[in-house]
C-alpha cells in the first residue's frame, strides 16, 4: 500500500466539500456520472482512429448500484480508465482552472459561490460520502489499481483486481444529520430524479441496477433475488429535442452545469439551419459576466459536435468578438467526427455557420430590446461594453451591425436610450446627436455646457465609458445626424442676434482676453460665451480631440505622444464677473492675472480635470479673500 498526501490546493478543497453546507450536495451524483461518460467518450475516439480498439458504441455504459446496508453507491463505466500515475495525477491534484484561480479567495468565500461557480468535479463526491475508493484499470492493460481517500488524511493507491477495463467508483455515504439526509440517495426514486434532472442528455446509457424478487415456480413460497439493468436516461441530446418539448427548467439546469454558473441564463437561443451548411445551435446568454470575462484568460467559442458527438470543446471561430460572451454549443452532421482543427479552419462550412450564428444572435438582442426592455438593459450592463468595443476595434468594420444595440444614459431622467430613439425625439431644428462624457453620470449632468443645451429642450447622451466617445467618433452620424460633443468649442446654439452681440464683445475685449491667456499659460484661447446660463466659466475643446479623449488615451501604455486637447477657456457674457474682468483690465490692476488663474483652475474642477497646483491655487484664493 502507498500511502500519499493531497497537493496544498486540493487540500483546502476538500476540506471545503467535506464541510460543506452546500445545499444542492446532489450536484455529486451527475459529476461523477459526467466523468465516466468524459472517460468512455475518450475510449470510443481511439476507437475511430485506432484498429486495436475493437468496440462498438453499444458496448458502453454508465452503471449504478446502491446497497442500503452497506451505505454504497457504486458507479461504474467502461470507458478509459486509468494507470496508477494517472490516478495520482488525475485524482490527487484539484483539475478544475477556474476553482485554482479561485483558492486564493478561498478564506473569504462561502463554499456555495464556488461550487455553484465552478462545479468540483471528483471532489464534490466527499460532500455525500466520508470515504471514497476508486478502483480503475485502463483499456489494454490487465493491471488495476485501487485509490482511496477519507478526503482528510491523505489518499493510499493498492494493487488491485478488476475483471474488465473501466473505472468503479464506490461512494460510503455519511451518516444523516439534522440538516442532511444522505440515505436518500439509496433510494431508486432519487437516483432516477436525480439522473433525469441532471444526465438524461449523456450519450450512453445509465444503467440502474434493480433487484427484484421472483417466484421460484413449481415451488411454494419460495422467491429468488433477481438482478436487472433499467436503463434511466433518454440519452437525446437536450438541443436534439423539439424545443417545444424542452422546459425551461431544463434549459436551465443544462446551462447552469455545463458552464458553472449559479444563476439562469438571461436568454436561451436556439438554431436550426438547412442549405450550405446544416446545424443545430443551441446558445445562452448568461444573466452576468463570468468572473474572468473581462481578462485576457477568458476564452470565448461554443462547443462543437458531430451528430451529437463533441469534436472539439472550443471553437473561437463560429463567434465574433464582440459577442464573446455567449456560451452554447452547435451540431453539425456536416463535419466528420475526426476533422482535424487545421481542415476545420480552412472548411467554408464554418464561416457559413458563424455568419448564420452571428445574425441569430443580433436579432435576439434586438428582440430582447424591444420585447422585454428590462432584461435588456441588465444584460448591457454586463455586456455593453463588449459592443462598444465591438463598434470601435477593426477600423469600425462592424458598427452598423451593432449601432442598433448600443444603450447609452441620458439627461432624460439618466435612462438608458438607443440611437434610434434618440434621433426618434429630436426636435424639428435639432441639427446633432448632442453628447457629453466624463467619469460618471452625476459629474456629467453638472456641466455647466451640458445644463444649457437641456434648458433648449435637448437630450444629452452621457458618455462614461473610455470607449464610447471613440466609438461615436468612428460611426460618424446615425441616421444622418452627426454626433456634437456639448463641450465641444464649435457648439453655437444662439440666434443671430446673439452670434452678433458676441462677436462684438470678444472683438472689443481682445487685448484683455490676450492678457488672461498668457497668464494662465495653458490655454489656446480664452473667449466670451453666450451659450452659458448661471456659471461663469467653462472649458471647451477645439478640433477633434476632447479634453475627455485625450484624458483617457493618456491613461494608456505608450502614451507618450498624445496630445493635450486643445482647451478655450469661456467666459459667460451674461455673467457679472464680465464687468468685474473688465474694471481690472481697465485699471491696469495685476489682479487680472489672479483672476485669470482662478477662473481657470474652477473651470477644470468642473470638468473633472485634475489642478496641477493646488497649493498655487489655494494661496491665490486665500490672497484675494484678504483683499
Ligand atoms: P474534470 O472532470 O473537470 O477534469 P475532475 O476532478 O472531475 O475534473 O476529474 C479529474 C480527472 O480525473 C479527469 O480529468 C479525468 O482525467 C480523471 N477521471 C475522473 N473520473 C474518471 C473516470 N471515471 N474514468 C477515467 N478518468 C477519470
Amino acid at each position: 500500500m502507498r500511502k500519499k498526501q493531497f497537493k496544498t490546493e486540493s487540500k483546502k478543497l476538500l476540506d471545503m466539500m467535506i464541510n460543506s453546507i452546500y445545499t444542492h450536495k446532489e450536484i455529486f451524483l451527475r459529476e461523477l456520472i459526467s466523468n465516466a461518460s468524459d472517460a468512455i467518450d475518450k475510449l470510443y475516439f481511439r476507437s475511430l482512429t485506432d484498429r486495436s480498439v475493437s468496440l462498438t458504441r453499444s458496448d458502453y455504459a454508465i452503471f449504478l448500484e446502491t446497497d442500503k446496508a452497506a451505505r454504497t453507491i457504486t458507479i461504474s463505466d467502461n470507458g478509459c480508465g486509468m494507470t496508477e500515475e494517472e490516478m495520482e495525477i488525475n485524482l490527487g491534484t484539484i483539475a478544475k482552472s477556474g476553482s485554482l484561480d479561485f483558492k486564493r479567495e478561498l478564506d473569504d468565500h462561502s463554499d456555495v459561490d464556488i461550487i455553484g461557480q465552478f462545479g468540483v468535479g471528483f471532489y464534490s463526491a466527499f460532500m455525500v460520502a466520508s470515504r471514497v475508493k476508486v478502483i480503475s484499470r485502463p483499456y489494454g492493460s490487465d493491471k488495476a489499481c485501487a485509490w482511496e481517500s477519507n478526503g482528510a488524511d491523505g489518499y493510499t493507491l493498492t494493487d488491485a483486481e478488476k475483471d474488465s477495463f473501466g473505472t468503479t467508483i464506490i461512494l460510503y455515504l455519511k451518516e444523516d444529520t439534522e440538516d442532511d439526509n444522505y440515505s436518500e440517495y439509496l433510494e431508486e426514486y432519487t437516483v432516477r430524479e436525480l439522473v433525469r434532472k441532471y444526465s438524461d442528455y449523456i450519450r450512453y446509457p445509465i444503467k440502474l441496477e434493480i433487484e427484484r424478487s421472483e417466484k421460484i415456480e413449481g415451488e411454494e413460497d419460495k422467491y429468488r433475488t433477481v438482478k436487472s439493468y433499467d436503463t434511466l436516461n433518454s440519452m437525446i441530446p437536450i438541443w436534439k429535442r423539439p424545443a417545444s418539448e424542452v422546459t425551461e427548467d431544463e434549459y436551465n439546469e443544462f446551462y447552469k452545469s455545463k458552464y458553472y454558473d449559479f444563476e439562469a441564463p438571461l436568454r436561451v437561443i436556439t438554431q436550426k439551419l438547412e442549405g450550405a451548411a446544416t446545424f443545430i445551435a443551441m446558445m445562452f446568454i448568461p444573466k452576468h459576466a463570468p468572473y474572468d470575462y473581462y481578462t485576457k484568460e477568458y476564452e470565448k467559442g461554443l462547443e462543437l459536435y458531430s451528430s451529437g458527438v463533441m469534436i472539439m470543446e472550443r471553437c473561437p471561430e463560429l463567434i465574433p468578438d464582440y459577442f464573446s460572451f455567449v456560451k452554447g454549443l452547435v451540431d453539425s452532421s456536416d463535419l466528420t467526427l475526426n476533422i482535424s482543427r487545421e481542415t476545420l479552419q480552412h472548411d467554408r462550412r464554418l464561416g457559413v455557420m458563424a455568419k448564420a450564428i452571428e445574425k441569430k444572435i443580433k436579432s435576439e438582442l434586438e428582440k430582447m430590446m424591444e420585447s422585454d426592455r428590462e432584461n435588456y438593459e441588465s444584460f448591457f450592463d454586463a455586456f455593453g461594453i463588449q459592443l462598444k468595443y465591438g463598434m470601435y476595434t477593426e477600423y469600425g468594420a462592424h458598427k452598423d451591425l451593432l449601432k442598433d444595440l448600443i444603450l447609452f444614459r441620458s439627461s432624460a431622467e439618466g435612462k438608458y436610450v438607443s440611437l434610434k430613439e434618440y434621433v426618434s425625439g429630436m426636435k424639428d431644428e435639432q441639427k446633432s446627436i448632442y453628447y457629453a462624457s466624463g467619469e460618471s453620470i452625476e459629474r456629467i449632468a453638472m456641466l455647466p455646457q451640458v445644463e444649457s443645451v437641456k434648458k433648449r429642450g435637448y437630450e444629452v447622451l452621457y458618455l462614461t465609458d473610455d470607449v464610447d466617445e471613440f466609438a461615436l467618433k468612428l460611426l460618424e452620424s446615425y441616421d444622418g445626424k452627426s454626433f456634437t460633443n456639448v463641450t465641444a468649442e464649435s457648439l453655437d446654439l444662439s440666434s443671430d442676434e446673439e452670434k452678433e452681440a458676441l462677436k462684438s464683445e470678444n472683438d472689443s475685449s481682445t487685448d484683455m482676453l490676450e492678457a488672461m491667456k498668457a497668464a494662465i499659460g495653458k490655454v489656446s484661447a480664452v473667449r466670451f460665451t453666450s451659450s452659458l446660463e448661471d456659471h461663469p466659466v467653462c472649458l471647451s475643446s477645439e478640433g477633434e480631440l476632447s479634453v475627455e479623449m485625450s484624458k483617457i488615451l493618456k491613461r494608456m501604455p505608450g502614451a507618450d505622444g498624445v496630445p493635450d486637447a486643445s482647451v478655450v477657456l469661456e467666459i459667460n457674457m451674461n455673467h457679472p464677473i464680465r464687468e468685474k474682468l473688465k474694471e481690472l483690465y481697465e485699471n491696469n490692476s495685476d489682479a487680472l492675472a489672479t483672476y485669470a488663474k482662478i477662473l481657470y483652475s474652477e473651470a477644470c474642477l468642473i470638468s473633472g480635470i485634475e489642478i496641477e497646483d493646488p497649493v498655487e491655487l489655494a494661496r491665490l484664493i486665500s490672497e484675494l479673500m484678504l483683499k
